[in-house]
């Protein structure tokens, strides 16, 4: 038998390949895992986890001016954008050491070097020249901003990277893109009281969201602010004398101090040896993979962003879960990407899972819409203008609940919960006969009793 240094050699310390190599550690096998940037890959680093601690920061401003609807006072504020950057940083430190502890603690071998494949069961690692071999190897690389350099001026703008390291708060930002990341930072940056402009192509913000979702937030953002041009892009930006100059297809010109492009993202597959082994990608560089992870070449896997199956940290380490128990549980396990909850942490926030009401009405015959828009009862005393919006889909023929989705204070808390009673297959019946927590917003989504309307072959009646 062929022995190798490595029972599992994993490339990428994100959260899909910690996972993978923690827990194939702690079953015993002999892994090793490599990581060019730091451990815990994009979400921990710069994304998910510091984009929460910048939401959190740019709501302070909304908090303080509510204060007074319930009798405070607040004195003059101040904001630091130094303080708030070394504060995330810190706990982002943190982060990476709990990361690298669970690893170490499980005896997985961390490399913090870039990898790559040099041939069957080989990968070299870049920092030291050293080529090790491992029988199996998952690929777990992430993704990386896509810098669309076809843009006059790409050289000069930014993506979601740099903005988690900006040495100082922009005056005036324009974001590019209409999906997550973009509507987020925009609705941080105008939040810490940025002037912020986002430009999307399309007639509508996060395209495949519930239509009442994408206009009730658009409006609130603008209601807050932000300036939204739709159906534009830029064309193209320059440097001036006191910042940067922005013009767009339709013919505005901005200026800025900053530009972000959250324009999509890319898999992070170039010069990584795949073509050596005849690992197979698709036309955007993903890798292609069958229902249990595994690549078109038999000792090699590949998890998470990287095949750009569902884009989302809990996925990816749902992926590595289920390699885990087909590869060293003998227990065949494909991940399942059906009913994922997810959440935008727009202000205010997205919180979704199932058909949004447009998908749903293309495939079932018949639907029972459920739609309430109202008030949060903080925003009473505020004076806030505000309003929260829950939608339930229905599919008539069964009552089965296709789709809830919910704008408001604590939407992505809602999602998740409610995630668990669509994935038990609930029905609107279901929901009728859970009793309401008073007072709360989510009540709402057990006390709409009947319909808003009905959808029937595709048209609202
Ligand atoms: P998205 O794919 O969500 O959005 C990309 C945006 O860029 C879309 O609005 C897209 O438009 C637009 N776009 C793409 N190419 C062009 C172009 N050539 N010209 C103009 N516009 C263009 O990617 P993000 O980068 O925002 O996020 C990446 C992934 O990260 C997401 O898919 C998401 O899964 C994940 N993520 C999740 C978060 C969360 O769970 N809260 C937060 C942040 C990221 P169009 O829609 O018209 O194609």
């Amino acid at each position: 038998m062929t022995s190798y240094d490595y029972d599992l050699f994993v490339i990428g310390g994100g959260s899909g390949g910690v996972r993978a190599g923690r827990v194939a550690a702690g079953l015993g096998k002999k892994v090793g895992i490599a990581e060019e940037y730091r451990f815990g890959g994009t979400c921990v680093i710069r994304g998910c986890v510091p984009k929460k601690l910048f939401v959190y920061a740019s709501q302070f401003p909304e908090h303080f001016e509510d204060a007074a609807g319930y009798g405070y006072t607040v004195g003059e504020s101040r904001f630091s954008w130094p303080d708030l950057i070394a504060a995330k940083d810190k706990e982002i430190a943190r982060l990476e050491g709990l990361y690298r502890k669970g690893l170490d603690s499980n005896g997985a071998e961390m490399f913090d070097t870039r990898a790559e494949i040099v041939g069957p069961h080989r990968v070299l690692l870049k920092a030291s020249g050293k080529e090790v071999t491992a029988e199996k190897i998952v690929i777990a690389v992430g993704g990386t901003p896509n810098p669309h350099v076809e843009i006059p001026g790409s050289e000069h703008c930014i993506s979601s990277n740099e903005a988690f390291h900006l040495e100082e708060l922009p005056k005036a930002i324009v974001i590019a893109g209409g999906g997550y990341i973009a509507v987020e930072f925009a609705n941080i940056f105008n939040g810490l009281g940025v002037e912020t402009t986002l430009i999307y192509r399309g007639p509508e913000i996060l395209r495949g969201f519930d239509n009442d979702m994408r206009v009730n937030l658009r409006e609130a953002m603008e209601k807050k602010g932000i300036r939204v041009l739709l159906n534009d892009v830029i064309a193209s930006v320059s440097k001036t004398g006191e910042g940067l100059s922005v013009k767009t297809d339709r013919g505005h010109e901005l200026a800025a101090s900053q530009v972000m492009l959250a324009l999509g993202r890319t898999p992070n597959t170039g010069s990584l040896g795949l073509e050596t082994v005849g690992v197979e990608t698709d036309k955007s560089g993903a890798i292609v993979v069958d229902d249990y992870s595994r690549t078109n070449v038999d000792h090699i896997w590949a998890l998470g962003d990287v095949t750009d199956r569902v884009q989302l940290t809990p996925v990816a380490i749902h992926e590595a879960m289920c390699f885990i128990e087909t590869e060293y549980k003998n227990n065949p396990t494909k991940p399942d990407h059906d009913l994922i909850a997810t959440a935008v942490f727009s202000q205010p926030e997205i919180g979704t899972v199932g058909l949004s009401e447009e998908v749903a009405a293309e495939r079932f015959e018949e639907l029972e819409v459920y739609l309430a828009k109202f008030r949060p009862m903080k925003a009473t005393l505020s004076g806030r203008e505000e309003r929260t919006v829950m939608k339930i889909i229905v599919n008539a023929a069964d009552r089965k609940v296709l789709g809830v989705h919910i704008l408001g204070h604590e939407a992505g808390e809602m999602a998740q919960l409610v995630g668990i009673a669509l994935k038990a297959g609930a029905t609107k019946d279901d929901f009728d006969r859970t009793m309401a927590v008073h007072p709360t917003a989510s009540e709402e989504l057990v006390t709409m009793y009947q319909p808003t309307y009905r959808v029937k072959s595709g048209a609202r009646v």
